[in-house]
């Protein structure tokens, strides 16, 4: 890549000019502070972000620059990073198991509240926390469906084990509050209507008043096609039941996005290597690498397809098997795919809505991986 242009038009002009053999992350840093701005106008209370989804420097910089005030880390590293680029910004540290060293370097970095799902890791927590003015959060969890996953698998106390932590919580003399994860990707804003009302319901149980709820991630970003996300619903519903739930008097809400604030701001772009006797389309990218997480939340169909000139493919949909470069049979992305007829070897593919879970998991399997991100002034063709 000889030259030495730093920001790009859009994704066509850097493909057509630089003709990339690797994978190519484009981002624009004006998609993601608008849609920041949306969760900031539109939710009903304070917004974080999570780091995992997408840790890149250029996001966390562009979040801030557009009035993220809190993250959600969940290590060390992560914890170095914020402090590092953002350093007046508010750390959550809502990983519910920790190791000893990992909480005391939190507290060494001045971090001010953390999660917890279990006796035995409030217990780690009180032993090393000062109480002062530390907050710690009870994540709990329901049986409920509608995600693209199931969170509750992994992290969750039930409603029953949550309340006695809460109370506990509360005499140990640390601030009180909620936080639940309804499961990424939820594209029904119902998702949250249930966990808001048993928060009330662990609350008055407990008899412990909660300072903050933290309402999660799992706001959906734009994958199908057909099935735009509705942010404001969502936003409304939480406002509303939060409000009817605790009978007026909800505690302040916090919500810690991450696929819905960063997904949209990244398109993807593979080249095709082979398209095996016409048929099967093989990618220089794929499950290993920044597809990691197709085949668990299943596919996006936003897809252009442009030749090496930057010119659109507009042919007849035709449904394709796509494959990822590597020997592994399982690199391959779900089902089958609708892309024009009038594909060719050495085309790009260009995967709107990728900015989530994808440049954090790309992994160097088999000699692939060697991804490079562009920032472009917008995504459009
Ligand atoms: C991963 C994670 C999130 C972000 O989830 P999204 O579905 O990407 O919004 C939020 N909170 C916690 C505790 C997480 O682990």
């Amino acid at each position: 890549m000889g030259l030495s242009k730093t920001i790009w038009t859009n994704p066509s002009e850097f493909l057509r000019i630089e003709q990339p053999d690797n994978p190519v992350m484009f981002f624009a840093p004006a998609v993601l502070q608008a849609t920041a701005r949306q969760f900031i106008d539109g939710f009903p209370g304070l917004v974080t972000y999570a780091v995992k989804s997408n840790p890149e420097e250029m996001v966390i910089q562009n979040l801030v620059a557009a009035g993220i005030q809190g993250f959600d880390v969940a290590s060390p590293a992560e914890i170095e990073m914020v402090r590092r680029l953002a350093p007046s910004a508010a750390l959550h540290y809502n990983n519910p198991v920790r190791g000893r060293h990992e909480i005391a370097y939190a507290v060494e970095m001045g971090v001010k509240s953390y999660s917890v799902d279990s006796r035995s890791e409030l217990k780690k927590l009180a032993e090393i926390v000062p109480v002062g003015d530390a907050e710690i959060s009870v994540r709990f969890k329901l049986p409920v469906a509608g995600a693209a996953y199931n969170f509750g698998a992994k992290f969750g106390a039930t409603v029953e084990l949550a309340t006695e932590l809460l109370r506990e919580v509360a005499d140990y003399g640390f601030i009180p509050s909620l936080t639940f994860h309804p499961g990424t990707q939820c594209t029904d804003p119902m998702a949250w209507d249930a966990y808001l009302r048993a928060a009330a319901e662990i609350c008055t149980n407990a008899g412990v008043k909660a300072r903050r709820l933290n309402v999660g991630g799992g706001f959906p970003s734009h994958r199908l096609s057909t099935e735009i996300p509705q942010l404001d619903a969502i936003f409304a519903l939480i406002a509303r039941v939060a409000d009817e739930a605790f009978a007026g008097e909800p505690p302040a809400l916090v919500c810690e996005p991450g696929r819905g604030l960063v997904a949209e701001s990244f398109s993807h772009a593979a080249r095709i290597k082979g398209l095996r006797d016409g048929e099967h389309v093989f990618l220089n990218d794929g499950t290993y690498g920044c597809m990691d997480e197709l085949p668990i939340t299943g596919i996006i169909d936003r897809i252009a397809a442009v030749s090496p000139e930057g010119a659109r493919r507009e042919g007849e949909a035709r449904a394709r098997v796509i494959f990822g470069p590597t020997c592994d049979s399982v690199d391959r992305l779900p089902g089958e795919v609708d892309l024009p007829e009038d594909i060719a070897e050495g085309d790009y593919l260009i995967f709107s809505g990728m900015g989530a879970y994808s440049t954090a998991t790309n992994t160097r399997f088999n000699g692939f991986g060697a991804m490079v991100i562009a920032t472009v002034m917008r995504l459009g063709l």
